[in-house]
């Protein structure tokens, strides 16, 4: 391999592969019976002597984490190998309460699935090289005292966490492809329910893996470790930042030296924090505490039948059962709760060809009000059903569309029924063609000079008077009607 050949970034290819880890939403921790719901606790208070890794006692499996974990696999298709075992990892660390981590080695429990993801336009398969469960470590709060001298504290409330890992191939070839197989892969987690993948919050931690090599190159070249990626921001900068530290060194013929880096958020560069020299020799064996696991077919099946309907199904479902467009789609499966919210609004509004005005209404106006008050729609007030009624009088022609997002506005903010509050504000279309007729002629009255300039030969001149007329009767006439009504009168 000769890199000196490459002169330009362009003549360089990324290579980049993912690991993640994602915390699974079980009551219990994975080994004892200690209580996941630690947030917000005083440190040091959800423990017991199997997560503080006391000497004598005996982790029992967590069956909901391992039922998570076979979920994902499946729903990245991934093959589960009949049998699975956990394995010891050695390393002295003070945040590891055991010296060693109960991990899979070489018997993960999934193997070999795949995710497709786009980004402009170009499709790729990153290929999933297995998914294993493991549990979390404690934290470390790192502190300084008065005169400066540092210590630091261990807060054992995460020790034990269900830990789910997921290590892709190196197959994706940009940042960007990266960051967006991590926004599928959240997404997915979330549909599945088995992780809350919060990037920010630290239950959803990805390792990017970098490399570059010669345009035409076969062979990889030396790959860096990112961490410390607390967003998809950083994320992203993070990899296009070592891309153009790579290029650097590469360009002047320098040698990238395998390491991991973490992301300094003040510099915005990454800085190196351990080289491969100082890398642990893991001196993995079996658990001696935990029997093999034996996962039958009819498991695995069951479970497979289990899975909720996944994003990217959902989506072309949406596009030929609903006649949306893609990009509407896309917006409405983007969390399950949102996709359900939608389908039942649709469902209550008799489905067909409100299905496109339901999507109208939720993507431009309800969209609006949750992005203000930065809610989804199922924490919102607005019942599915709700939302329905208000579209269902729109589309009867009982309620004008300005009118409906008023109703809308204040079925936001206290939750009552469309059809209450049309009725408190007298806000429905007015039957009374005596009462629009009555409007029409006073604003006729009113605007001489606009009636002269439509009797002059200017049809367009009585656009201006609709708006009047609407106004007289408070939005309530139907504005086909007032323009009709406006030109009978004019003309006779
Ligand atoms: P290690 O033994 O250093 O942990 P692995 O083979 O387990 O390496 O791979 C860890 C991650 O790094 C995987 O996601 C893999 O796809 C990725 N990876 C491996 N080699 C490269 C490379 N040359 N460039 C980019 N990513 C790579
Ligand atoms: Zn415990
Ligand atoms: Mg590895």
């Amino acid at each position: 391999m000769a890199p000196a050949a490459a002169t330009t970034d362009e003549d360089f290819e990324v290579v980049i592969g993912l690991e993640v880890h994602a915390q699974l939403t079980t009551a219990s921790k994975m080994f004892c019976r200690c209580s996941t719901d630690y947030s917000g606790a005083a440190p040091n208070t959800h423990v017991c002597p199997v997560c503080m890794g006391m000497p004598g006692v005996l982790p029992v499996i967590n069956k909901r984490a391992v039922e998570y974990t076979l979920m994902t696999g499946l729903a990245l298709n991934c093959q589960i190998p009949e049998r699975a075992k956990f394995d010891r990892k050695n390393y002295p660390y003070p945040d590891l309460m055991k010296g060693y981590q109960i991990s899979q080695y070489d018997m993960p429990l999934c193997r070999n699935g795949w995710v497709d993801i786009e980004v402009d336009g170009v499709k790729r398969r990153i290929r999933v090289n297995r998914v294993h469960l493991e549990e979390d470590t404690a934290r470390l709060l790192h502190r300084a005292d008065s005169s400066g001298e540092e210590y630091s504290l261990v807060d054992i409330n995460r020790a034990g966490m269900p830990l789910m890992e997921i290590v892709t191939e190196p197959d994706a070839r940009s940042p960007a492809e990266a960051v967006a197989y991590l926004q599928k892969l959240r997404q997915i987690l979330r549909y599945l329910g088995v992780s809350d993948a919060n990037m920010e919050e630290g239950n959803f931690r990805c390792e990017p893996n970098l490399s570059l090599r010669p345009r035409g190159s076969n062979a990889f070249g030396q790959k860096v470790e990112l961490k410390n990626l607390n967003s998809f921001r950083a994320a992203l900068r993070a990899m296009e930042f070592e891309v153009q530290r790579q290029a650097a060194v590469l360009r002047s013929g320098g040698r990238v030296v395998q390491e991991t880096r973490g992301w300094r958020e003040d510099t915005q560069e990454t800085a190196s924090q351990r080289s491969k020299e100082e890398a642990h020799d893991y001196r993995y064996f079996p658990e001696p505490d935990l029997p093999p696991l034996a996962i039958t077919r009819e498991y695995v099946e069951e479970l497979r039948r289990r899975l909720p309907e996944l994003p990217e199904s959902r989506r072309e479902r949406f596009l030929s059962e609903y006649g949306l467009s893609p990009y509407e789609a896309e917006l409405l499966t983007e969390s399950r709760s949102r996709a359900d919210f939608y389908e039942a609004a649709v469902k209550a509004a008799g489905g067909g060809k409100r299905a496109k005005l339901v999507s109208n209404w939720f993507l431009s106006d309800f969209a609006r009000h949750l992005n203000a008050a930065g809610i989804e729609a199922s924490e919102s007030k607005v019942r599915p059903e709700q939302l329905a009624s208000l579209v269902v009088m729109v589309d009867e022609g009982k309620l004008n569309g300005a009118a409906a997002k008023h109703v809308l506005e204040e079925m936001f903010a206290g939750g009552r029924d469309p059809e209450e509050i049309v009725r408190e504000r007298g806000l429905s279309v007015m039957e009374d063609e005596g009462a629009i007729l009555e409007a029409v002629r006073k604003v006729i009255a009113e605007n001489a000079k606009v009636v002269g300039d439509y009797k002059a030969g200017k049809p367009g001149a009585i656009n201006a008077l609709v708006g009047p007329v609407m106004r007289e009767t408070r939005g309530r006439a139907n504005a086909r009607r007032v323009q009709e009504l406006l030109e009978a009168e004019l003309k006779g």
